[in-house]
């Protein structure tokens, strides 16, 4: 069978957030990272995800201003480093962001973990102030688990926005994603694409090949399926566009039961200071 349609010029989205972002961890050359985000851009995504630990705000900066693309319609989400979570870290460091990217606000904001220099408290008054400031639209948090969630939303005034985590077929996140649904928090799936391990797995390769797209189109239309945004990572023009095909992958019930027998676990984001 071979596949579908052109894709479509735009992501759905979720709350307006468009639900298939570029990631850009490890894209650290500035010229490259730039032009990886001017080439996403141009391709159609209008979401972009860095963090100040990332290194590269500034360069992710540069591909917004590159690209023909207005910057009110790119949703941009940095995140706060673990050492700036004291309360003036987040204002100070959120306000070095903002100049390295160069833009007036950021879309969302996340806690990168809820560890470090994390206290609810001192931490998230100050995320609070900045929504008040107008320099952040949304507050998100990443990596906290069902009881940092609910601690966040019992101590935030602006609403809890999302939650980032690794999600993906070989980390499905049942009940942690079944939480952030209740608590009304979007989820978004880093490492989507298992930083590659999906590639590699029979029953992901034979949806693949049902389709006629690849397998990490496959990992993605999979997670839409669940109601989740994803930021994969890519570099270069042909990985960006292959992930964008994504858009057209229209799974069915047979397909999505096949992903979700997979019983095989991998986490590949596992630090020491993880609170898990
Ligand atoms: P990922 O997106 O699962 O995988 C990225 C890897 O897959 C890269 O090696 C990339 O290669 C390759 N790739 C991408 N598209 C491909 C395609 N169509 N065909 C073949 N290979 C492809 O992993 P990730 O970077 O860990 O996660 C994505 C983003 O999530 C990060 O960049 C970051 O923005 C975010 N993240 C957040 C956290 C957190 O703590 N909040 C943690 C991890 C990641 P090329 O680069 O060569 O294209």
């Amino acid at each position: 069978m071979s596949q579908d349609t052109a894709s479509p010029a735009s992501a759905p989205t979720a709350d307006e957030m468009p639900m298939l972002g570029l990631g850009t961890w490890q894209n650290e050359d500035h010229e490259q990272c730039a032009d990886s985000v001017a080439t996403a851009l141009e391709i159609g995504y209008r979401h972009i995800d860095t963090a100040q630990i990332y290194g590269n705000e500034a360069a992710v900066g540069d591909g917004i201003a590159q690209a023909d693309v207005d910057r009110d319609d790119v949703f941009l989400a940095t995140k706060v480093w673990i050492s700036e979570l004291a309360h003036d870290d987040v204002l100070e460091s959120t306000e070095e962001s903002l100049r390295k990217l160069g833009v007036d606000y950021v879309d969302l904001l996340y806690v990168h973990w809820p560890s470090g220099e994390y206290d609810p408290e001192p931490t998230l008054t100050a995320f609070d102030q900045l929504v008040d400031e107008g320099t952040v639209k949304r507050v998100g948090v990443s990596n906290f688990e069902p009881e940092h969630v609910d601690e966040a939303i019992d101590t935030l005034d602006a609403d809890l926005f999302a939650n980032q985590f690794e999600c993906h077929p070989l980390l499905p996140q049942d009940e942690l994603r079944a939480h952030c649904d209740e608590a009304g928090v979007n989820v978004v799936a880093y490492s989507p694409l298992a930083r590659g391990k999906v590639f590699d797995v029979p029953e992901i390769q034979r949806v693949a090949e049902k389709h006629d797209v690849s397998e990490p189109a496959v990992s993605l239309a999979w997670l839409r399926e669940k109601g989740v945004t994803a930021i994969p990572k890519a570099t270069g023009e042909d990985h960006i566009r292959d992930n964008w095909t994504s858009l057209s992958v229209d799974l069915d019930d047979e397909d999505v039961a096949a992903i979700d027998a997979i019983d095989e676990r991998e986490r590949e984001v596992d630090p020491d200071f993880a609170p898990w």
